[in-house]
């Protein structure tokens, strides 16, 4: 069994919108019917949609039934932090330890079936993985007085995007070692499995076009995109 888990349950307070990020229109479709569809066209079994607490009727109407997305299992409310919605998440998906979970940002609208379909294929081999790219800038490290102290070799950095994907016994482990001994610092799901249980994760090729539309800038990139994507 392969099973996604689509996160929606943020604020999207950067957005300075009064429509939740994850339903505001690209293309004339809401943000989150995008990611849908890509797994919808994908091998992914079934969905567990993550959104934010009081959506889950008008999701349901106004996003899955009218866009006639069919494999979505479940809408579950989501919690404070986004490790917090991918929890909920976890839990609706079940416990079967061969299985694979896919856990991808709603506000990433160009996943590509390609991108999920290498992502299964290497949480199998490796046990976990991220969807990536090679950064294009060069990175610096700072001091606290904002100077730069240290350039990291460029041609071992990579830039995670979601999909990130895991055989679910090692993600749920993972999860539930963070919310028995929570550290600090913990940005993504790839550094759980890295920090709790030394797990490797390996890198599939994202895009640079998968980008997380967060700011109102990232609507008008995503409006450009779309339409030299389609
Ligand atoms: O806030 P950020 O842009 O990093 O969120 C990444 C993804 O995680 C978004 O799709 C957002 O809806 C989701 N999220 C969530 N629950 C939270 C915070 C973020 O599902 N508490």
């Amino acid at each position: 069994m392969v099973s996604a888990i689509l996160l929606a349950g943020g604020s999207g307070h950067r957005m300075n919108s009064d429509t939740a990020k994850q339903y505001l229109e690209v293309g004339g479709i809401p943000l989150i019917v995008h990611a849908l569809r890509a797994f919808e066209e994908s091998e992914a079994d079934s969905v567990v949609l993550v959104v934010r607490e009081g959506d889950e009727s008008y999701v349901r109407s106004e996003i899955l039934d009218r866009y006639g997305i069919r494999k979505v299992t479940a809408v579950v409310p989501g919690g404070k932090e986004r490790f917090d919605s991918v929890w909920e998440g976890l839990r609706a998906v079940g416990s079967a330890t061969d299985d694979i979970v896919l856990i991808h940002d709603g506000a990433r609208p160009f996943v590509s079936p390609e991108m999920i379909h290498a992502s299964i294929d290497a949480a199998r081999r490796y046990g976990a993985c991220t969807v990536a790219v090679p950064v294009k800038d060069t990175i610096k490290v700072v001091d606290g007085e904002g100077f730069g102290i240290d350039t990291p070799d460029r041609a071992t950095l990579y830039q995670v995007q979601t999909p990130q994907s895991f055989r679910l016994s090692l993600i749920l482990e993972a999860h539930r070692r963070f919310r028995e001994d929570p550290r600090p610092g913990i940005t993504d799901d790839t550094m759980l499995v890295e920090e709790y249980l030394g797990q490797k994760c390996y890198m599939v090729q994202g895009g640079y076009e998968n980008l997380k539309v967060t700011t109102p800038e990232d609507i008008i990139l995503a409006e450009a995109l779309l339409a030299r994507l389609r």
